[in-house]
């Protein structure tokens, strides 16, 4: 079964951006990445390598930052009150962490500089402007549920929990 729109996939990556250790790797989790195709809920580049893959399949591919992250955008920073960081006490410069924001939900951003009721942070996502490697293993391919389509996103080991 070939990987295109309304299949579900499990697989393992590795991710790399040229630094000393990898960025992330499912295999430390100890069980496969299981996403729904076609609905954006991976980065382009990743999704795109995928298409007409079957499970069994292993491979290498190099994704540019305007198919991954994006680019990084300068002087992206933004002033936050504290309250709006869930763990502001234990923050340093340089850290990632997730904003909580009514308008744009939850997003990552780097912490720029801790006042002492607000932290300045960058924007930019922490993998923007990065070239990621991805060493992928397919382990499965196998049709979405209608539940899971009308979902937007897979479930079961792996994929959404309710
Ligand atoms: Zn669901």
């Amino acid at each position: 079964m070939k990987i295109e729109a309304n299949k579900v996939v499990a697989f393992h990556y590795t991710v790399n951006d040229g630094g000393p250790v990898p960025v992330d790797s499912s295999r430390d989790r100890g069980e496969p990445l299981t996403v729904l195709i076609g609905q954006g809920n991976i980065i382009p580049g990743l999704e795109n390598a995928l298409l007409g893959r079957e499970a069994g399949e292993q491979f290498e591919v190099s994704v540019a930052p305007a198919e991954a992250y994006g680019e990084r955008r300068a002087n992206y920073t933004q002033r936050v009150p504290k309250k709006y960081f869930q763990d502001a006490e234990n923050l340093r410069p340089g850290m990632s962490t997730v904003l909580q924001t009514q308008e744009a939900g939850s997003r990552m951003v780097v912490v720029h500089k801790i006042g002492s009721s607000v932290i300045d942070v960058d924007l930019n996502h922490p993998l923007a402007g990065k070239t990621l490697v991805f060493d992928v293993e397919i382990t499965e391919v196998r049709d979405a549920t209608p539940e899971e389509i009308a979902h937007r996103h897979a479930h079961g080991a792996g994929g959404h929990e309710h």
